[in-house]
């Protein structure tokens, strides 16, 4: 028999114990949480739909990871060390395989970066999943959308493109089973939020924010924030091996410049902390690439082969 909503919170969601800041979690009306001493408090929220942030039939343990995911690389993107999180939950049914599937995910990148799940709401209707993620940051010290200066260097993290690649490769009718292919369906099941990065670039970096909609598409609104233009040189996009094997050359530069769900940061960084950045990439085991420079004048500046300008035909995703 199918749990009813008290039983299946209790069953899958309420996992007691003490957790740092909660005076009191799941099973009251509301949660009573301590921030901690002398910090601020940073809040995001996040609502997948099945059939438009993710396909149907999206494996309910991606589904899980992937709901924290996203506010997770919101919270890195403001320099931010998450700390609690409210799930919504609206399920068609409440099928118990569907639910541990989906709990497996959520907890196992909850438990790698420390999060409570500490409330909630379960309701019936459309596949729809929101979380709204809590954490700390220093007064002052959060990373913002606004800042960037020109001469700053444009960065990011990791490699673009290969999320929409495979939520491509994953949307064939017989996706394909080519090794290359199989590691960019992964890039896009299980964004990696670069929390530890966002932490790092507290007092280095300028302005910052996660790539969600599409490298062309953030910058564009880091650089809106900011009062300022960018240019970018594209031979300089970190390309992944996987991606250039399925799309050769410039045939990536699409998926890098438009595709969504990387999770990367995109950060701007004064020029006189360039020399951090080497030796923050490898302290923190992930690529950290220099692809442009930030300019006075507005706009984006796409430079492909010999710096001639390249130009992108969709930037980014648009909900209307
Ligand atoms: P109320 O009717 O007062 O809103 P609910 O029945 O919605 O109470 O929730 C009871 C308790 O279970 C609350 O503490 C709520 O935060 C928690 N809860 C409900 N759904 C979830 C969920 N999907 N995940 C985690 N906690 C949840
Ligand atoms: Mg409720």
């Amino acid at each position: 028999m199918a749990p009813g909503e008290f039983e299946l919170i209790g069953r899958y969601f309420d996992r007691r114990g003490a957790a740092p800041g909660v005076r009191l979690g799941i099973g009251d009306d509301a949660a009573v949480l301590e921030p901690p001493a002398g910090r601020a408090l940073v809040a995001a929220l996040d609502t997948l739909v099945e059939g438009v942030h993710f396909p149907a039939g999206f494996a309910p343990a991606d589904i899980g990871w992937r709901a924290l995911a996203v506010n997770l690389s919101d919270l890195a993107a403001m320099g931010a060390e998450p700390l609690w999180a409210l799930l919504g939950l609206t399920l068609p049914r409440a099928e118990p395989d569907w639910l541990e599937g989906f709990a497996e995910g959520f907890f196992e990148l909850a438990g790698a970066h420390g999060v409570t799940l500490v409330g909630g709401d379960t309701t019936r209707g459309p596949l729809t999943v929101t979380v709204q993620l809590i954490g700390a940051v220093e007064p002052g010290r959060a990373l913002r959308r606004a800042g960037a200066r020109p001469g700053d260097l444009v960065c990011v993290s990791g490699t673009l493109g290969d999320a929409a690649a495979g939520l491509a490769a994953l949307s064939q009718p017989a996706p394909s089973r080519r090794a290359a292919a199989q590691r960019l369906i992964e890039r896009f099941r299980r964004p990696a939020p670069r929390v530890a990065l966002g932490r790092a670039l507290r007092g280095l970096a300028s302005a910052a924010i996660d790539v969600s909609d599409g490298f062309a598409a953030d910058l564009g609104h880091l650089c809106q924030a900011s009062g300022v233009g960018a240019s970018v040189d594209l031979s300089r996009l970190p390309l992944s091996d996987a991606l250039s094997a399925l799309h050769p050359g410039e045939r990536a530069w699409p998926h890098a410049l438009g595709g969504g769900d990387d999770y990367e940061l995109l950060f701007t960084l004064p020029p006189e902390h360039a020399g951090a950045l080497p030796e923050l990439g490898a302290a923190l085991g992930v690529s950290l690439s220099r692809v442009g420079e930030v300019e006075r004048e507005p706009g984006l500046r796409l430079r492909g082969r010999e710096g001639r300008p390249y130009v992108l035909e969709h930037a980014g995703y648009r909900h209307f």
